[in-house]
């Protein structure tokens, strides 16, 4: 089962710690696991906006809302994206409004329910911001119905 290694973290690193200064462990842990960036998006060409659908990567746990094959899992999607403190501005227009890396982007807090702040991994589920047990697959759905998938962003 995938899991997020949130431990030996600085003590409230994600509140004093700048995105850029903080350590490997501690980027991968601010993912609060939502899932909501390995759902494929329609991006209108025209106005340059995102819709969401919930087609998820075929390697998305839809249980965890985790990467199935994280430290490998450019074996079987080499477009996955890298996302790192020097990229992340190039992100933030699709982003989803709740992702940690986001919100610290932008100067907010983290939410209660983040892992990070509650203490378990289960609260993203509980509070109904990941897409557990909400997704489909990419390997069920071809492209050309995606546009039948389209979802708002669950808060
Ligand atoms: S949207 Fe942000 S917080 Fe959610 S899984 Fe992706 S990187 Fe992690
Ligand atoms: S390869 Fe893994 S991390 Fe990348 S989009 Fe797919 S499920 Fe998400």
């Amino acid at each position: 089962m995938p899991k997020i290694d949130r431990s030996g973290l600085r003590p409230k690193f994600w509140e004093n710690v700048p995105l850029d200064k903080m350590t490997r462990p501690e980027w991968e842990a601010l993912c609060d696991g939502c899932g909501k960036c390995c759902l494929n998006k329609l991006e209108d060409e025209d106005t340059g906006q995102v819709a969401l659908t919930r087609v998820a990567c075929r390697l998305l746990d839809d249980e965890t809302c985790l990467c199935s094959q994280y430290p490998i899992r450019h074996q079987f999607v080499p477009e996955c994206i890298v996302m790192t403190p020097k990229t992340i501005l190039d992100h933030m227009y699709w982003l989803p409004e709740t992702c940690a890396y986001k919100l610290l982007h932008q100067g907010d807090k983290l939410y209660d329910w983040h892992p990070l702040i509650s203490g378990s991994p289960d609260t993203v589920h509980t509070a109904g911001v990941s897409m557990q047990y909400r997704t489909v697959s990419e390997a069920e759905v071809g492209d050309d119905e995606w546009e039948d998938h389209i979802i708002e962003e669950p808060i």
